[in-house]
């Protein structure tokens, strides 16, 4: 059975049998843009990094979050930005929010 960690310095994610679990840089989201070109063009810094949760088997997305939502679901309070953190707050809320009757999708 799948059970794997991996990270480097800018993601971090794990996988298991049923669903892949990501958050970095190479999702990302900018509320005036719809490219990273177009930030890039317009010299805008808004764009955040995404948490994602995928199914493992035919890798649809099933959740994203960016880092500012991340930040509002977080009902304690602890400091820094740490990858981490933003990770088990994603996988947190992905079970809050998939109950075990449709687990299976
Ligand atoms: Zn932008």
């Amino acid at each position: 059975m799948k059970n794997e960690f991996f990270y480097s310095d800018d993601y971090i994610g794990s996988e298991n049998e049923k669903y892949n679990f990501y958050y970095g840089y190479e999702v990302t989201h900018c509320k005036k843009h719809k490219t990273e070109q177009e930030c890039d063009d317009k010299d805008c810094d808004e764009r955040e990094w995404c948490f994602t949760a995928r199914n493992a088997v035919n890798n649809n997305l099933l959740l994203k979050l960016t880092t500012s939502e991340l930040e509002k679901f977080k009902t304690n309070k602890w400091g820094g930005d740490s990858m981490s953190m933003y990770l088990i707050t994603g996988i947190n809320h992905f079970f809050n929010k998939f109950n075990e009757s449709n687990m299976h999708i």
